[in-house]
Formats: C-alpha cells, structure tokens, sequence
C-alpha cells in the first residue's frame, strides 16, 4: 500500500470511530472534558439583562426554540392548573407520530381522559365543537385528528401560562441557556476528521463538537479563494437561507464562524454519499434504484422542496448528486449555493442558475419563474434515479449544452419499459413544459403532488415525523467518499489581500450558533439535562450552578 493509501485507511478508521458515537449516550463518552467544563450557565445576574432583548413571544420561545419548550413543559407539570394541559399536548404530539395500529387504542385513551366531561382531566378549554368532532371521529384515526384541539390548546397555553412562565425561574433558566447560547464560536471548538468531499471554495471534512460529541460536516470556504472568485454574495445568501430554514429533509446549519483562512459552516452530517454515488457505483452492473427506494426518496425530497416554498426560497439546484443520505437512510437537500429568496412583494424571479440538463424550459427561455423550476428538476431527478441517465441525455453521451436546451425546450421524454405507468404519469406531470400546467406547490403546500398514485404508500405524518424505515440502510463501517487522494487539491491564491471591508464581510458571516440546531444538540447530547438541574423546593435557577 502507498502512503496516500495507507492515510486514507489511517483516516477513515478514526472518523468511523468517532462516527460510532453520533447518537446521545455514546457521544458523551467521546466528550472532551476540558471543552465540557466550559459549558455551564452563568449567574442569574450575569444574564438578567437579556430579558429585555430575548424574543418573548408564545410562538418563538415556547413552541420554535426547543430548550424554551421543554422548559414550559417543565413549568406547566409544576403547576396543578396546568398540568393537564401539559399532558394533552405531549399525548396529541405522541399520537401524531404513533403508528396506524396503535392509533386507536391511544385515541381512546385520550378520549376518555380529556374529552369526557365526567372525567377529572377533562379539558374544558377546548371548544365544544372541537371535543364533540373529536368524540364523533375518533375511531378513524386519523393523522390530524386533534390537530383541532391542538391549536385551541396551544391558544390557552398563551394566555394562561405564558405570563406565569415568564415570571417563573423556568423562565430565568431559559435565559441561562440563551446566555449560553449567544457565547462566541471559535475552531478549538472542533476537532477536523478526514475529508468528506471538495467544493469549489474549500474541503468539507468530517468535524466533532469537542462539548458534546456530536458529529457534523464542516463546510470550508477559503477567504482568499472566495475574495479572488467573487463569491461572497453566493456565501452570504447559502449561509443566510440555511440558518433560516429547519427541515429534517434540508441540512441544518448548526455554527457559522471563521478561521484564520477559512469561513466555516458547520452542517447536519451525511455519511451515506450522495444519491449519484447510490445510483451509478455501488452496484455498477444493475444502476438505477427500484421504484419503491426511488418513492421514499422522493417522499422526502418532496417534503424538503414543500419546507423551502413556504419560506419562500427557490433551490433551483435539484439533482441526485445534491442529495445526501445520511446513517439511517433518510436524504436531505444539501448544496444551497444557487438558492434564491423571493422578495418581499414578489413572486416571480429571473436568472440563468442551476446543471445542464436539469433546467426548466421557462429558466432556459430566460423568462420569469418561480418554485415551478423545482419541480422539473425533481421530475428529471426522479427520472435518473430509476433509469440511470438523465431524460434530455444518455450518459457517456458528448453532447453541447446548446443541443441539451434544445431536447428540453423541444423534446417528448421517452421512458425505459421498466417504468411503471404510476412512475411514467409522475414523471411527465413533473417535467410538463408549461410551468403553469405543472404538478407542484399550489396554495402553500404540495397537497396534489403527496396525493399522486405513485405515492400512494407513503404515510406523509409518519414520513415528516422521520418514522418510515428507509428502504435501504447504509454500512456503518462503509466510508462513502472518494479516497483522500482522489479529492483533489487546491492551487495557492497569488495575489489576493484582505483588507478592512473584508473582515466586516467576515465578521457579518461569522454569527456563531444557529438556536434552534444549538439547542437540539444540548438536549439530543444529554449537556442539557445534566446543566438543568434544580435544588430542593424555594432555591434559585442558581442553586446547583455554582
Ligand atoms: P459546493 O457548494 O462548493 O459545491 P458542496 O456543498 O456541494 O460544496 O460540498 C462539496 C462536497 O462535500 C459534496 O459534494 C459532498 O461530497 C461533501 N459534503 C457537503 N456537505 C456534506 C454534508 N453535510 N455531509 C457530508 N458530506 C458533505
Ligand atoms: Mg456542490
Ligand atoms: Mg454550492
């Protein structure tokens, strides 16, 4: 073996390991003790001060921000006229991701205790219109049967607990840990793996949160490389939309900040390859996925593309090569460099952006469009996952660009015998020339598109809960990126000096911890059960933080 060789073996032994301990109880044995001890919350008088600055509202601290959430949680079981309001909503949350044959049972419970006015937890908030639909309905079982009750309660919480929370020392400790939170994010926070991929700014290698353990992509971008190739603009709005996005089917951004040499993102990390490694070279004889996998995943592509719309962002950069599966399974949309959010007011943008053979006619005509180019996209990804070549191209195929805009703006797509007629009308519906005939986002949502026939055993509550089991489950000892070698290196950059407007660029970029990511790694990594802890009834959120 040659030394390259031998340093990637060297390599992908030490990341599979430290791979091992990406799930909760595990990842604290990975811990740094050191970086460990430097998480802990500050005196109640050190963050007093953020009363007046943190986002107090129902919606953002109790319901979005997941420490402020369970910590309502807390406060509500502490409180004998809350807690069963308290207890309805972890139910309906439990039911709402239960499986269909223990749907009935836990409804029946439900309805017995909540609903039934003899009962002594019987919920007299909810309107009665919404308890007797509950009632009368139950034994369908269905996904959003409390969704109803669910909203109705969340409005009483608002009124009759929110004020208690915020004077209670559940509110103090919230505080505590948005203190922490906003605390600053440097690299000996990290600790660098092999590298997983190249991108055009950078290396992205596999990284370890030293605190907690957990595992995530870091996502490189040269400052000199970037200044040299104009591409702050596109750095800004990729780290600007995935800090504004959440989605389970999108990577999450989880820390922004900057090196020496390097603006780093820091992501959801995918060890499973990307969808066109899975289609082309892992079983290089028979490419190409059965239709059942191609469904799941483009289930969850789908739910991805939906959560972007509703925020108004358009990915444009659709294709299997962007699509990342991650150690259970499951895919995201990854590679946000060519998104674009629609301004306020607008709905429509213009704009050469996205892969040959990927775009939509009304983009290559150069007109208006809007999140109907996503759904092409998807049409010609689904396509290649299940026939391994794209529609508009075969593949080795040399053909110009030009003549690739041609066969789109032009061409009938023509479909391999193996494509079931379900596969085939998705597919045609999903690349129809007219943007406006197209199946795709409509009133916020994609309803028409989940309830197409080719979808039809998709349970989409259970899929948006992350609770179908991926049709195909990745080798956890299996590295699935090129050899160190083969990922290629980078040129030194002559001749770039960063002055003074480049470091306000960099220090706008480098915003640290992203909350919502942050405080789902306290909980997930047990650092936030073990720094929530109280003392004896009457003490202070300070009592057990010395
Ligand atoms: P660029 O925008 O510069 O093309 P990408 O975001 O596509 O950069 O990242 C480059 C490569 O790094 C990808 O092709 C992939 O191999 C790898 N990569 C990127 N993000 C992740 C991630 N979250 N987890 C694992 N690997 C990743
Ligand atoms: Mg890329
Ligand atoms: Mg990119």
């Amino acid at each position: 073996m040659d030394i390259g060789g031998l340093e990637t073996v060297v390599a992908n032994s030490a990341y599979v390991a430290a791979r091992g301990s990406v799930d909760g109880n595990a990842a604290a044995t990975m811990r740094d003790k050191k970086m460990r001890a430097k998480l802990k919350l500050p005196h109640i008088t050190v963050c007093e001060h953020m009363k007046s600055t943190v986002d107090q509202s129902f919606e953002v601290m109790c319901i979005k921000m997941p420490i402020g959430k369970r910590l309502l949680q807390q406060y509500l079981e502490s409180e004998d006229l809350l807690k069963t309001a308290g207890n309805l909503w972890k139910d309906i949350e439990d039911y709402s991701t239960a499986e269909e044959k223990d749907r009935a049972q836990k409804a029946q419970k439900m309805v017995n205790k909540y609903y039934d006015s003899a009962s002594k937890n019987f919920c007299s908030f909810l309107e009665e219109k919404a308890i007797s639909r509950v009632k009368e309905d139950h034994k369908n079982c269905r996904a959003d049967l409390f969704k109803e009750s669910e909203q109705q309660l969340l409005k009483h919480l608002e009124n009759k607990a929110l004020e208690g929370f915020k004077g209670s020392l559940y509110f103090l400790r919230y505080l505590q840990f948005k203190w922490l939170e906003a605390q600053s994010v440097t690299e000996e926070w990290f600790m660098d793996f092999r590298v997983l991929g190249k991108g055009g700014f950078g290396e992205v290698h596999a990284c370890q949160m030293k605190a907690t353990g957990k595992m995530y992509a870091n996502k490189k971008l040269n400052k000199k490389r970037l200044k040299k190739r104009k591409g702050y603009e596109g750095a800004i709005v990729e780290k600007r939309i995935l800090a504004k996005v959440h989605s389970r089917f999108i990577v999450t951004l989880a820390y922004a900040f900057q090196t020496k040499n390097d603006l780093c993102l820091v992501m959801t990390i995918m060890n499973g390859g990307d969808l066109r490694f899975h289609v082309y070279n892992v079983d290089e004889k028979n490419p190409g996925f059965n239709e059942e996998r191609t469904c799941f995943y483009g289930a969850q592509i789908i739910c991805g593309l939906e959560h972007l719309h509703q925020n108004r962002i358009i990915y444009r950069d659709l294709k299997p090569e962007n699509v990342l599966l991650d150690d259970a399974g499951h895919v995201r949309i990854s590679d946000l460099g060519l998104a674009i959010e629609l301004k306020d007011g607008l709905n429509k943008t213009k704009g050469y952006a996205g892969t040959p053979g990927f775009m939509s006619p009304e983009l290559l005509k150069n007109e208006e469009y809007d999140y109907c180019v996503d759904y092409f996209t998807l049409g010609v990804t689904l396509y290649e996952l299940v026939a391994a070549k794209g529609p508009f191209r075969s593949r080795g195929e040399k053909v110009e660009n030009k003549e690739v805009t041609r066969r789109i703006l032009n061409d009938p797509v023509s479909y391999p015998d193996k494509f079931s007629a379900n596969l085939k009308a998705l597919c045609e519906a999903l690349m129809e020339k007219d943007p406006a005939k197209r199946l795709g986002f409509k009133d916020n949502e994609c309803m028409d598109l989940k309830n197409h026939v080719f979808f039809k055993t998709i349970n989409w509550g259970r899929l948006e809960a992350g609770l179908l089991p991926p049709p195909f489950v990745p080798d956890p000892k299996m590295v699935y990126a090129k050899d160190i070698d083969d990922v290629g290196a980078f040129s030194t950059i002559k001749g770039v000096v960063l002055d003074e407007k480049d470091k306000e660029f960099y220090d706008d970029f480098s915003t640290g911890n992203i909350p919502i990511p942050w405080q789902d790694e306290m909980i997930e990594t047990g650092v936030f059960g073990e720094l929530n802890q109280w003392g004896p009834k009457g003490s202070t959120p300070n009592d057990l933080n010395p």
